[in-house]
């Protein structure tokens, strides 16, 4: 695979690298003050490049990308070039895989992967390495055949498609998180914020399955889009395996109400079922439990209307939700 790497994303590196080194800020002046008496302006601009790239390769900055790269050997031998770009910032850091059709059937798919690199961060690179580990297994899982990776067309309402993709996206981090710490990564900070995501993208969900969900995408060795997809959109199926789960539990904001089949964000709170309510939905669902969930408008509906008289404080819930 090619490595290009931008004319003002070199340039910038060393003249960061000089100004921390007064003896590279001199030889880069030394190497430079004449090329200013240069006229003709591509000749001044080719030879300014020459000197920085020559700098960026013997200060070795361009073996940290090469040797990143060097660990995803699917990387190497699925994509054709990789470009890198300045970033606007460090927290801006990033890897895009970007894939064309070229209709030649020898090599029906051109993919390019950019970079987007702070200058500083060749210099002191290991935040700058972790970051590119994460991007480089996502990367890879989106190369590899066996993963599966495409972009869904998710249904449901904005905010509903809105919070799968949440899911998703911290579903994927943490499984990649998870294969890194195994390859030696692991990273402590990140691990604090992803299981703060966690819990934020699975509100609804009771805390005392948080650990052992998270540790079920944590500890996978093999997942793959469809798995994480069906987890984001169902996320009883990633909470379902704890036997002490807590009846009742309502689904997560956005999930559909069994009963009215809208997307909902205001669910009938578990502590509030009596028997008499739970009856009354299950006579028109006979199917359904409370561990499904229902709306607070249909809940309302059928406390309300006058479909049961025998309202009772909810004493054995138990019995009926079993
Ligand atoms: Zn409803």
């Amino acid at each position: 695979m090619r490595i290009d790497y931008e004319p003002s994303f070199v340039e910038q590196t060393i003249f960061y690298a000089g100004r921390q080194d007064p003896k590279l800020e001199a030889e880069l002046h030394q190497a430079t003050d004449r090329l200013y008496g240069l006229t003709n302006p591509n000749e001044r601009e080719e030879s300014f490049q020459a000197v920085y790239g020559g700098l960026f390769r013997r200060l070795g900055y361009d073996g940290v990308i090469t040797r990143l790269l060097a660990e995803r050997p699917l990387i190497e031998s699925r994509v054709q070039r990789c470009i890198v770009r300045q970033a606007v910032s460090a927290k801006k850091e990033a890897a895009e895989l970007f894939v064309r059709d070229t209709g030649d059937p020898a090599q029906p798919q051109q993919r390019s992967l950019f970079i987007h690199a702070y200058h500083e961060s060749l210099l002191n690179p290991e935040l700058f390495r972790r970051r590119m580990r994460r991007e480089f297994l996502h990367v890879a899982d989106m190369l590899d055949e066996s993963f599966g990776y495409r972009k869904d067309t998710l249904l449901g309402n904005q905010p509903r498609r809105n919070l799968i993709r949440d899911r998703y996206r911290v579903l994927w981090d943490i499984y990649v998180e998870g294969r890194l710490s195994r390859e030696g990564h692991a990273d402590d900070k990140m691990m604090l914020l992803l299981s703060c995501q966690f819990e934020k993208v699975f509100l609804k969900y009771s805390a005392c399955l948080f650990p052992s969900s998270f540790e079920r995408v944590y500890r996978a060795d093999k997942l793959n889009h469809d798995q994480l997809l069906e987890w984001a959109t169902s996320p009883d199926l990633l909470f379902e395996r704890d036997p002490a789960a807590p009846r009742g539990t309502a689904p997560g904001p956005g999930e559909t109400c069994p009963a009215c089949n809208f997307s909902t964000f205001d669910w009938f709170a578990a502590d509030e079922y009596t028997p008499a309510l739970i009856a009354v939905v299950q006579k028109a669902f006979p199917k359904w439990q409370p561990r499904q969930g229902i709306c607070r408008q249909c809940a309302d509906i059928y406390a309300g209307t006058g479909r049961f008289s025998d309202r009772q404080p909810a004493t054995d819930l138990t019995e009926v939700d079993s």
